[in-house]
């Protein structure tokens, strides 16, 4: 029997919060109970938000936490060919297409009214789906900024097949999830200033690395519909998922690094101890 593989997967562009260590722990407690392996990705691919004072402190956070993890860590922005041959071969399949709307435009498209995306984002009304060979060409002369997006529905179409996930719930229990990726329209899977988004590295690294179990936040429960038309589409295996609870802030709001949520290094500062976060997070 092949064992089970567990990661942690933080961006290095803030400190980690209690959050965090939510998800940290729980990786680590489930791959040890289930005498399986515990690794932490680095996900940087975002050049311009990652910076290597981040990482030495996540990792130097998750060490005080008492997690050990296999080494060396896989960092995502060492592996972005990986990335791009999998997006070659989406665009040999006539799968993607480069969209040059920026945000305003989209918002500007999109009907007041309109449907949005699981996130609450205005859906992308396919202003670039169907451009000509020509438009096409006169944006890339222009040297248009633009970004890859995947053609949900050829997508769905090249799939065939509905798509499902095995998602276990909090009790443990194996409860089989209607992925709903059309909900989400054509996702962008690359930028020009980034060669891979968060779908297609999480995807393409998830299955690079061999993981088995996928556990993180409640806040990446939709997304996971985008994921599984990537799996099919690359023809990669599915992992089982389970999305835990957030902590939330004292507005209930999800903590975000980006308004400023208290981080475990300030913790730390103020002799917090590591069975202390345990209890501030209940696991
Ligand atoms: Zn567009």
């Amino acid at each position: 029997m092949t064992r089970s593989v567990f990661r942690f997967a933080p961006s290095p562009n803030g400190q980690l919060h209690l959050g965090h260590a939510l998800s940290a722990l729980l990786n680590r407690d489930l791959a040890r109970a289930a005498g399986g392996r515990f690794l932490v990705r680095i996900e940087d691919i975002d050049p311009g938000r990652s910076l290597p004072t981040f990482e030495a402190q996540i990792l130097d956070d998750l060490g005080w936490l008492g997690l050990d993890w296999e080494k060396p860590v896989r960092r995502q922005s060492e592996y972005l060919r990986d990335h791009e041959r999998a997006l070659d071969g989406l665009n040999r399949r006539g799968l993607i297409y480069p969209c040059f709307c920026s945000r305003g435009d989209i918002r500007a498209a999109a009907e007041e009214d309109g449907p949005k995306d699981p996130d609450g984002a205005p859906l992308y009304p396919g202003t670039c789906r169907d451009l000509t060979a020509g438009e096409r060409a006169r944006h890339i002369t222009r040297d248009d900024p633009y970004v890859l997006r995947l053609n949900m529905a050829k997508a769905l179409a090249a799939i065939g097949a509905p798509l499902t996930w095995t998602e276990i719930s909090e009790s443990g229990r194996e409860v089989t999830i209607t992925a709903d990726p059309a909900a989400w329209g054509d996702v962008v899977l690359a930028r020009r200033d980034v060669p891979t988004s968060y779908h297609l590295a999480v995807v393409v690294d998830d299955a690079a690395q061999g993981v088995t179990h996928v556990v993180r936040g409640k806040d990446l429960y939709f997304a996971t519909a985008v994921h599984r038309v990537l799996q099919a589409l690359l023809g990669l295996p599915a992992p089982v998922y389970r999305h835990h609870r957030l902590i939330l802030d004292r507005a209930g709001k999800k903590l975000s690094k980006s308004e400023g949520a208290e981080s475990l290094r300030t913790l730390r500062g103020t002799g917090t101890s590591p069975a202390d976060v345990r209890r501030m997070i209940g696991v």
